[in-house]
């Protein structure tokens, strides 16, 4: 039987609004760009949502053999509140209110973006361009923009001009179907204290104002880039004028692909994107989880259990698989049920994992292990189904569990390929990790449970010693019991 792999991928193009069979331009490798996180706080769950997208999209691509250069940036300048064309740097406003230099901002948070990818372990990219690494090839693309005629300075800003750009054959608007009308950044052109020519422009270069401290020197004036230019030019940098992927958020379509396109196609001339991806948002409280408004769940808080929305401390993996049960172009609600309901299944596919391992082959499979094999390739190549892949994850685990109980048997072949297909689907692909930390983490929950337990006889029997005990002493090896109105909780440093 053959397995089609490769030839069979097809993605949803954000562009085009159709399924794609996905054909990668020849250049001997893959090319894939996903904007990355603005450095000025720590990154939320949602945004975990969205790049977990993009590292399983990643190992998917490598797992079928494909050779691919995966560039994820770090934005540490130019990214100005509300995502406007006025206001303040985010960072440089972080650095005001806590008294710190951008920088140490900019340290901090990428840090904590690490060491978040780390404990939800994720691949590298292959390269992490920063803004601030890349001024001077900024500044050559407002230039060649600028001498091309589609961007113009007034008082040491630089703006490109969307009309101008339209009426001489550009498509502003295409990628999020826009009207011109429409199509208005959030700035003061619409009162008419903007230097714009008309809303719809956006800003290549801003002049800083004196409080702002992250400038550059360049033609116009002392200032900083606008946002959107960094991802066109570490794109074209590190890709190419043309490449395969270019992925983020659904909130990011416009303006910030929107810019990058029109800026990108007026340099080359082509279109720079094969395929654009758009990843759905993360709901807390049936809305956008965001930073902003407060409304947010942090990636370490799930693996403490330190939230009240949260019942308990869940694992790395459990989330992964919470994600993997969603398609990635819906809305996916985050509650401590949906958590619980994830753990269960995690737990049950890393059993039949583990329990492969002990199984005896027999004469005869009354497993089709090869349809098996290929229906899961035919759910991942179909945009990267993931709920329907791990739905058929879930049938092998059924038939391991039968030949386990010697209900079922399989040939040696067949577990051969059952053992491997299911392990590289597993562990490579879903990004899943070995469930043994999870599973002494469950017995420490069992164990301090048991605790909890003991020391509430103990002040039932009004034996404060003995209950002081039982407190102290896990407090001593890090784990702080919490009583409340709800009973006692505890929580692990
Ligand atoms: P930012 O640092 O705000 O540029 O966001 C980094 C990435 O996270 C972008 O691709 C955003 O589109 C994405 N993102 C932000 N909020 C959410 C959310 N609630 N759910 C999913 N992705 C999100
Ligand atoms: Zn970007």
């Amino acid at each position: 039987m053959k397995i089609y792999t490769k030839n069979q991928l097809k993605i949803y193009n954000s562009l085009t609004k159709k399924k794609e069979l996905f054909t990668p331009i020849e250049k001997g490798y893959v090319g894939m760009y996903v904007c990355g996180p603005t450095v000025y706080s720590n990154v939320h769950l949602g945004n975990v949502r969205t790049f977990m997208f993009f590292d399983v999209v990643y190992r998917y691509l490598l797992h079928l053999g494909y050779k691919v250069r995966y560039v994820r940036n770090i934005t540490d300048a130019g990214h100005l509140e509300n995502d406007a064309d006025e206001g303040e740097d985010r960072i440089a406003k972080k650095a005001r209110l806590e008294k710190i230099e951008p920088m140490e901002v900019v340290q901090r948070y990428t840090v904590d973006f690490h060491n978040v990818l780390d404990k939800y372990n994720f691949l590298p990219p292959s390269i992490e361009p920063t803004a601030t690494g890349h001024i001077v090839e900024q500044i050559e693309m407002i230039k060649e923009i600028i001498d091309k005629g589609f961007a113009y300075e007034v008082n040491g800003s630089v703006y490109f001009d969307v009309l101008k750009y339209n009426k001489e054959g550009g498509d502003y608007g295409i990628l999020s179907g826009r009207k011109m009308e429409d199509a208005i950044h959030n700035t003061r052109a619409l009162d008419g204290q903007s230097d714009k020519k008309n809303p719809q422009d956006f800003a290549l270069w801003k002049k800083a104002d004196k409080r702002h401290i992250m400038r550059w020197t360049s033609p116009w004036s002392d200032g900083f880039p606008g946002w959107h230019l960094e991802c066109s030019v570490m794109s074209s940098k590190y890709l190419g004028e043309q490449f395969d992927i270019h992925g983020g958020g659904l909130d990011l379509k416009f303006p910030h692909h929107e810019c990058e396109i029109a800026q990108s196609k007026t340099c080359s001339g082509v279109n720079p994107v094969n395929y654009w991806m758009h990843t759905n948002m993360l709901l807390l409280n049936s809305q956008k989880m965001a930073k902003s408004t407060g409304n947010y769940i942090l990636p370490d808080e799930i693996l403490t259990g330190e939230n009240k929305i949260l019942s308990k401390a869940f694992s790395a993996s459990v989330v992964r698989f919470f994600n993997m049960q969603a398609l990635y172009r819906g809305i996916l609600d985050f509650s401590n049920d949906a958590l619980v309901a994830s753990e269960k299944g995690y737990h049950k596919l890393m059993e039949a994992v583990a329990s492969l391992g002990k199984i005896e082959a027999g004469k005869i499979s009354t497993f089709d292990v090869n349809t098996w094999k290929q229906k899961c390739y035919d759910a991942m190549n179909d945009d990267f189904n993931t709920p329907v892949f791990i739905s058929h994850l879930f049938d092998a685990v059924k038939n391991i569990n039968l030949i386990h109980d010697k209900k079922a048997t399989i040939t040696p072949e067949d577990l051969s390929t059952l053992k491997e297909t299911l392990n590289a689907f597993v562990f490579d692909v879903l990004g899943l990790l070995d469930d043994t930390k999870t599973q002494s983490s469950d017995k420490i929950d069992g164990v301090v449970g048991l605790l909890i337990k003991l020391r509430n006889q103990a002040r039932e029997n009004k034996d404060w010693a003995l209950s002081d005990q039982i407190r102290d002493e896990l407090l001593a090896i890090g784990i702080q019991l919490k009583d409340g109105k709800e009973g006692t909780t505890f929580s692990m440093n």
